[in-house]
């Protein structure tokens, strides 16, 4: 760039030399001049003729008079003055040396006299005995040279150069007044200067008059250059000095247009054609992009090839492109209930471009005729994906759906033919029950209803034996009947045709749903009823409601005790709650601050004092429930020194605001293990209050794993894994429920260990807290993603509450911190689970794992896997890495929580101890009631009675199959015990 303006600099000093215009110049005059002088009588001025010294005839003056005294005038013509403000007057004399004449009288100089005017015959002849006022007198001019009488006959002559600035009217007279000279005035020139046109850096400048120092000249730019486009666009100038020369270099922002390149610096040239240029600018034509062409000179742009296109948000540069051929090999995969999951691969060819995009289309057909699905068909996570791969929610039973994939890019929308799709027809299970009808209320109390309806209609399949669409049970559900908003529903279940809801409010309206379930799922909701409690003062029916409560108090109550005798018969393991004071030898029990009287006390009892010198505050980490997070340093006299996260408690705080923020310390206090965040102590004898707790290097687990996606090993992550189940383990050992467990709640050190942290209670409590990931329900706030159904439902928080959590941490950690059932609406959210849908693995997940997370997931709480089991699986994983690099569930026969080494079939006395064997005990009355009761039976299973025994879950037939699988060829061949 430099090396340009240096060349330009160097070519306007070599080509830009000034200009004259002249306006009078008496050498090339050949006839008389016949200018006025004064006096008319001789002496006087007289016009001759002489050979110049190009021996051209030139005409001259001539006066000497050296004796006398009296003016003699000479006066020209009028000249015009044309554009000239600034003339130059150039005048040739010789004159005689004064003394050589010997004359009193005689002088060596004249003077230049000048008048300006408007017309070129002025009334009056300016001329006189002495010089009229109306003449400015410019200059008296001296010879350098004088002549001498008899001298060496060298003729000398001198040459002045006269400027009359400021010439305002059309025209002048010059007068020449002598007084005793005695010289010839050989000859007279008047111009003045101007800057030639110039044409530089695809500017055109015009020809221009130097009326000051400096003038500035207005450009052009050169035919095919343009300035840029634009509000503040200058038009190309450029500087032109009273010499006549280009001053400076030119200020032009003209380059050449698109389709036009430079030819030097003062021409554009048309691309040739099959070559382009697509913007204004310095740039060189280029050849089109592929599939594309032009046979246009001069083109911006190339024409896309028949069959190509380009999408507006394309370059003109790229390549021309197509829409992609269709997606591969649809895969529709049916879960148990109504839900699927539809897989395909990507098309062949991408048209020439990565945006690859797919959009899912559903339809529902009957009799041959297709409308597009219902809008309680859900497609998550949307229905346009990028990735191949979407599940699909909601659907009915006994229906057909047909489902479009179609791949798309950034030219379809452009195409006029319709996206290239793939389809695949889907059978909704015609085991599933159908709607429940007549559905109303029998009777109802101030605070009670009692509901009935009838049993579903079941389409008997004739390859499907009556057992397969039995009923198993009614789920109902009710919410107050409200205007607008979010429906908090409650549910029951139900083994009859009927319910009693009790603690209803008083007079009012309630909105009903039931459906029924059978070992294949759940059936549709039946259209909402309307039902109301009774107003106030109905006695004999709140009689009657009485009754029918103690009946029904009495036939729960002995329901509870049987079931109790029968899992205590069953199961092994006790479910541990807060309730249940089942407890290790050596455990202590969790216990909650509030029910302190005086939860100062607490904060006493469990945490430590710490002096605020001690504490160094370093930098601001982050923003808590309370207060800002920072990070310091913790000196404590006789110890080392450490760094520590600070929690604080910002000022205006209310005592209950004091108290909730100190229960978290309370509650860390009690903890003491490598997978809980360590308490150091807090501050509370000075403002602000704090709470110092070990310093965690990566910060917290979800953002942490976001930065790093794609960045750890997977036994990195299982590492990570193992380290918070091990510290819910702790807690749950302790009966401590978390209720928050999340990634979000996880902090992260520099040896990536993974800690349980947030003990505060008060996110649940606070109304007013904006944080949208927690959603108010009856009595607290939810975060409804991470949390198990029946604590959502009815508030039902327990240590297997915390094992579904977990299950969504172990997915967030899988896929690297995505958000669960990514922007899904809560609500949405709510009702995918219901109805079965599980998020599906995240890319890469290895098998076992995804296993774990549907055993967090299980719906029956009872079911799901304890803590201690959790760690002991991902140890097992752990000790076997190879295990890790299978990702493909479909076809893993090893589920994570059950690689134990188990009998062989001829070991197994009976099916109650197989099924305990392979952890499945909890179908073992389902097997008897569908008659498998013998180990001959269980050895010619399949998948349909399975689902008939109620194994619902793709999880729990695969781990059954694979067993009886493996018990039967370890039967044939006598291989030794299995691994599992
Ligand atoms: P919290 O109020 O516990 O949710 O903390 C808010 C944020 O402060 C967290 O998301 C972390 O980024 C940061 N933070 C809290 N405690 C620690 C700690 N012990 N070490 C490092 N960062 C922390």
């Amino acid at each position: 760039m430099a090396l340009q303006r240096v060349l330009l600099l160097l070519r306007l000093l070599l080509c830009c030399y000034g200009d004259e215009e002249v306006l009078l110049n008496t050498k090339l005059v050949t006839s008389d001049l016949q200018w006025s002088v004064y006096p008319g009588s001789d002496p006087q001025w007289d016009e001759v003729s002489v050979l110049d010294d190009e021996h051209n005839t030139v005409r001259t003056f001539e006066i000497c008079t050296p004796n006398s005294a009296t003016y003699h005038w000479l006066r020209t013509n009028w000249v015009p003055r044309k554009t000239g403000t600034t003339l130059y007057v150039e005048i040739r004399f010789t004159m005689m040396e004064c003394s050589s004449l010997n004359q009193r009288q005689c002088k060596e100089t004249f003077t230049v006299f000048s008048y300006e005017s408007d017309l070129a015959t002025p009334s009056r002849g300016p001329l006189g005995p002495s010089p009229p006022e109306s003449f400015q007198k410019v200059a008296t001019v001296a010879a350098d040279f004088l002549l001498r009488r008899g001298g060496d006959g060298a003729r000398r002559s001198n040459t002045r150069l006269l400027r009359l600035d400021g010439v305002k009217k059309a025209g002048l007279y010059l007068a020449i007044q002598s007084q005793g000279t005695c010289m010839a005035l050989l000859s007279l020139k008047v111009f003045y200067r101007k800057c030639p046109p110039l044409t530089v850096a695809f500017a055109t400048f015009p020809e221009t008059v130097p009326h000051s120092l400096v003038q500035q000249a207005v450009g052009v730019c050169v035919e095919n250059a343009v300035t840029p486009p634009g509000e503040h666009t200058t038009l190309p100038s450029m500087l032109c000095g009273e010499d006549g020369q280009w001053a400076g270099l030119p200020s032009s922002s003209c380059s050449c247009r698109p389709g036009y390149e430079a030819d030097g610096d003062a021409r554009c040239r048309a691309c040739p054609a099959g070559h382009f240029k697509p913007s204004s600018g310095l740039g060189t034509c280029t050849s089109c992009p592929d599939f594309s062409g032009t046979q246009v000179p001069g083109s911006a742009y190339c024409l896309c090839r028949h069959g190509y296109l380009r999408a507006d948000s394309d370059s003109p540069s790229a390549a021309c492109s197509k829409p992609p051929s269709a997606p591969r090999s649809p895969v529709a995969q049916l879960n148990s209930s109504l839900s699927l999951s539809l897989e395909w691969g990507p098309p062949l060819d991408f048209g020439g471009r990565s945006d690859v995009w797919y959009r899912v289309l559903c339809e529902r057909c009957h009799d041959d005729v297709c409308s597009p699905c219902e809008g309680s068909v859900l497609i998550g996570p949307s229905t346009t994906v990028t990735q191949t791969r979407v599940m699909v929610m909601g659907l009915r039973p006994r229906a057909l759906y047909v489902f479009t994939v179609q791949s798309l890019n950034g030219v379809s929308a452009l195409s006029q033919s319709q996206p290239s799709a793939v389809r695949v027809n889907v059978t909704t299970n015609t085991n599933v029950p159908g709607l429940v009808s007549g559905l109303r209320r029998t009777s109802a109390s101030e605070t009670s209803l009692t509901l009935e309806w009838a049993p579903p209609s079941l389409i008997q399949n004739p390859d499907q034996t009556k057992t397969a669409s039995r009923v198993l049970d009614y789920q109902l559900r009710y919410c107050p009947k409200q205007g607008e908003g979010s429906m908090q529903w409650q549910y029951v279940s139900s083994r009859g045709h009927s319910v009693v809801l009790l603690g209803l409010r008083r007079s009012t309206q309630y909105l009903v749903q039931v459906r029924a379930r059978a070992v294949t799922g759940f059936g549709p909701f039946c259209a909402e009823t309307s039902v109301s409690t009774l107003p106030e003062g109905q006695s004999h029916l709140v009689l009657i409601a009485v009754l029918v409560t103690m009946a029904i108090l009495l036939l729960v109550g002995g329901a509870m005790v049987a079931a109790l005798c029968y899992r205590r018969r069953t199961q092994r393991r006790p479910t541990r709650d807060k309730s249940s004071f089942q407890m290790n030898q050596n455990m202590t029990l969790y216990i909650d601050p509030f029910t302190y009287e005086d939860p100062e006390l607490a904060v006493r009892q469990f945490t430590r004092e710490i002096d605020a010198s001690c504490v160094k505050i370093e930098e601001v980490i982050g923003a808590g429930e309370f207060g800002e997070v920072c990070r310091g340093r913790l000196h404590v006299p006789g110890r080392p020194q450490n760094y520590v996260a600070i929690k604080t408690l910002k000022g205006g705080y209310t005592d209950k605001q004091r108290r909730d923020f100190l229960s978290e310390a309370s509650i860390m206090g009690q903890f003491q293990h490598p997978n809980i965040i360590h308490l150091e102590g807090v501050i509370t004898s000075s403002c602000p209050a704090m709470i110092l707790t070990e310093y965690m290097e990566n910060g917290a687990l979800d953002s942490f794993l976001r930065v790093n996606d794609g960045q750890f090993t997977g036994i990195q992550l299982v590492g990570m894994l193992r380290g918070i189940a091990a510290g819910m383990k702790y807690l749950s050992d302790m009966s401590y429920v978390h209720r928050d467990l999340a990634a979000r709640n996880i902090l992260v050190n520099a040896n990536l260990v993974c800690k349980v942290s947030d003990f505060g209670l008060s996110r649940f409590l606070t109304e007013n807290s904006s944080d949208p990931t927690y959603t108010s329900s009856l009595g607290g706030k939810i975060p409804i993603r991470w949390t198990a159904p029946e604590a959502i439902a009815y508030r039902k928080f327990t240590s297997a509450s915390d094992a579904w959590s977990y299950g969504i941490v172990m997915w967030e950690v899988m896929s690297y911190g995505e958000r669960p059932y990514w922007d899904m609406s809560n609500q949405d959210v709510i009702n995918a689970i219901e109805q079965d849908y599980r998020l599906p693995p995240p890319t890469d997940c290895p098998a076992a794992l995804h296993w774990l997370m549907l055993d967090c997931w299980q719906k029956e709480r009872a079911n799901r896997p304890r803590f201690c089991d959790v760690v002991s699986g991902l140890d097992r994983l752990i000790r076997n890495p190879a295990s890790l690099k299978n990702t493909d569930s479909a076809h893993s026969s090893q589920p994570l929580l059950d690689q134990r080494p188990i009998a062989r079939l001829s070991s197994c006395s009976s099916v109650s101890d197989w099924l305990r064997a392979i952890k499945m005990e909890r179908y073992e009355q389902s097997f008897f009631q569908n008659g498998l009761c013998t180990l001959e039976e269980v050895s010619v299973l399949t998948t349909e009675d399975l689902l008939r025994a109620g194994v619902t879950l793709a999880g729990h037939q695969k781990k059954i199959l694979s067993s009886i699988q493996t018990l039967r060829s370890s039967d044939q061949s006598h291989a030794p015990t299995l691994l599992y």
